[in-house]
């Protein structure tokens, strides 16, 4: 099978390098092409442009940053699909909105061709391990024959339903990750100004019931105050706009989208996500 992996930036170039790890043959492409150099350095193949990624490939795999990515991307004037895509499966990992995930199944379909989403949660660090749990949706026929490359990026491979679901489950699961992570930040600036020092207050959180692995994560980044990008608090904005535009209602919903929102517009959306703790504190 020869597969194909388009988009490298901090997720793909883990994920796809897990492909090659496990002995795939693999075709790269990225938009900017110095990124794809530690993939080549491995041993994938580089496309000189998205027509040769899909000539080469019968599986491609994308993982990009938005919705307007993903669209230039599969639809644009010279995207994926205005190759000759028959029989090919696309499998597209990045988080979009349900609805672009339905529009590319469908366009795939008119193509003989066919799509799967597949976005993850977990991010370079679990990429990296391959232990990534991973939201597939789509034709279950697609998912199952997919599912031994997928099991190679995750250590969970969940069927979620028709296509639609897996970005709902995954913006789901990022939306409990935006209140965990404003949770966390707030409760520290809250101990800091009442003269509990960060270190303790995040010993505090660790060493009890409230600590997780993304709260021991993030305390290294917090300590420092310095915010390195593993998952940039840009995508988790988009992320909560496309909660947003899913109708959420619930209480807190609104001030937290607004929060992360505020914090892209300071200028932090190339830090991660962390960095909601510098807004927070300055504002
Ligand atoms: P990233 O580091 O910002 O990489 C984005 C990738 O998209 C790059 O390869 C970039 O190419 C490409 N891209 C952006 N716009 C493009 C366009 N118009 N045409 C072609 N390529 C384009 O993002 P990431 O952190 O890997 O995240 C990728 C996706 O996974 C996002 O949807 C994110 O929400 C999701 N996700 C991320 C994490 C995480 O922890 N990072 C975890 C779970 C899910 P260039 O190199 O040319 O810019």
């Amino acid at each position: 099978m020869r597969l194909g992996w388009l988009g490298i930036g901090n997720m793909g170039n883990p994920m796809a390098g897990n492909l090659l790890k496990a002995g795939y043959s693999l075709t790269v492409y990225n938009r900017t092409a110095e990124r794809a150099k530690p993939l080549i350095e491995k041993g994938a193949k580089q496309a000189k442009d998205q027509a040769e990624l899909v000539e080469g490939c019968d599986v491609i795999f994308t993982m990009l940053s938005d919705d307007k990515a993903v669209e230039e991307v599969y639809l644009g004037n010279d995207g994926l699909f205005t190759k000759p895509v028959k029989g090919t499966l696309f499998i597209n990992m990045s988080t979009v909105a349900p609805g672009t995930s339905e529009k590319l199944y469908h366009k795939a379909k008119k193509r003989d061709a066919n799509f799967i989403e597949a976005p993850v949660s977990g991010s370079v660090k679990p990429a990296e391990d391959a232990t990534l749990v991973i939201l597939a949706a789509g034709d279950k026929e697609d998912m199952e024959g997919a599912r031994p490359l997928l099991e190679k990026l995750g250590k969970l491979v969940l069927y979620t339903g028709a296509i639609g679901k897996g970005a709902i489950a995954k913006l789901s699961i990022n939306y409990f990750l935006a209140l965990t992570l404003q949770g966390l930040a707030e409760s520290v600036l809250f101990a800091k100004s009442h003269g509990i020092e960060p270190t303790q207050m995040l010993s505090i959180v660790n060493e009890g019931a409230c600590g997780s692995g993304i709260t021991k994560l993030k305390s290294p980044a917090i300590l420092k105050g310095e915010f390195p990008p593993a998952f940039a608090l840009k995508h988790m904005a988009k992320d909560l706009r496309l909660i947003r535009d899913e109708g959420i209602t619930t209480p807190v919903a609104k001030p937290v989208i607004e929060s992360y929102q505020r914090a892209l517009e300071k200028g932090l959306g190339d830090e991660d996500v962390m960095a909601i703790i510098s807004y927070l504190e300055k504002a």
